[in-house]
């Protein structure tokens, strides 16, 4: 039986400690927003290599930025270093290039040159970058897109779909819905966004049950006809019968602008723009934003609101 949007959220999902809030910020901040698609050999437009990958995260790093979620964004609960700048990295998608395993002798690592083995990587060798990033998955879209990698893509088992999407909310990562199979909303009925959306929610919740999904990514950053519907909808499963109702807290959008994501008076968690990281665009996002960088334990100090 599928449960969402139950309150009894599972105790792996919580894995960082519960912070208080920080006070709202009350400048016009830049806060990076980072967006990437597949991880693989080489760089694309729409895939960074694992070396660019590698280098991503030394470069935020070297440059004073702690990953935080979507999440944690909206609760604003910044669990990072004194100092240091929240940055936000969001995947879509769902490749197995994001996340694979690799069998030896019927036991199963996960792939060090996938995002998931260099973040974790990137952590233990620097204990204050945790495991804090938004996945934005699809559950049932070919071509292996499908929570990670089915049916032998890419060396990746179906029988691996769920404990991948379980590892990382037991990691403190986030699940972040991205639709069942990446349909564009723009061409679909009301009803036809519906099920796209709520399927993805129940997906989520076939992994991890109880998992309150709070964050949606929208395909190709194309919003429904009805707007409302990207944020709530309900949708009945004709198999059970049963009613299964999405409500998001925080709508992620696509776009190419090296401008960063305004944070402050006025934020909308519900059109939030990310930057796609391409080519050497990461160290000139940071260029742009840096005299707006946000840092919040400095604007804890200039005074809560
Ligand atoms: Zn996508």
């Amino acid at each position: 039986m599928h449960r969402i949007r139950t309150l009894g959220l599972a105790a792996v999902v919580m894995a960082h400690p519960a912070l208080a809030q920080a006070p709202a910020p009350s400048l016009p901040y830049k806060i990076p927003i980072l967006q990437y698609h597949l991880i693989g050999d080489t760089d694309s437009r729409w895939k960074r290599s694992h070396d660019g990958f590698r280098r991503d995260l030394q470069l935020l790093y070297d440059r004073g930025y702690r990953p935080i979620t979507v999440s944690q964004l909206l609760d604003r609960q910044f669990d990072i270093p004194p100092g240091m700048s929240p940055v936000v990295v969001t995947f879509d998608d769902a490749s197995p290039g994001q996340f694979s395993y690799i069998e030896r002798d019927g036991k199963l690592t996960i792939d060090p040159n996938s995002a998931v083995g260099i973040w974790l990587d990137f952590s233990r060798r620097h204990p204050d970058w945790k495991t804090r990033a938004t996945f934005c998955v699809l559950s049932g879209a070919n071509d292996g897109h499908s929570f990670f990698g089915d049916t032998g893509v890419a060396g990746q088992k179906s029988a691996w779909r769920l404990p991948k999407v379980r590892f990382l909310a037991q990691q403190g990562f986030e699940l972040c819905n991205h639709t069942l199979w990446h349909a564009r909303l723009d061409r679909q009925s009301d009803a036809g966004v519906e099920e796209q959306v709520s399927r993805g929610d129940l997906a989520i919740d076939s992994a991890v049950a109880g998992y309150r999904v709070r964050t949606f990514a929208l395909p190709l950053g194309l919003w429904p006809k009805h707007r409302a519907l990207a944020r709530a909808g309900t949708w009945r499963d004709p198999k059970s019968g049963r009613a299964v109702n999405y409500r998001f807290d925080a709508i992620l959008e696509v776009t190419g602008a090296l401008q960063g994501t305004p944070y402050g008076p006025g934020f909308d968690r519900l059109a939030i723009p990310r930057t796609q990281v391409i080519g050497d665009n990461l160290g000139k996002l940071l260029d742009a934003i840096e005299p707006r960088r946000f840092r919040p334990a400095a604007a804890r100090a200039a005074g809560p609101r």
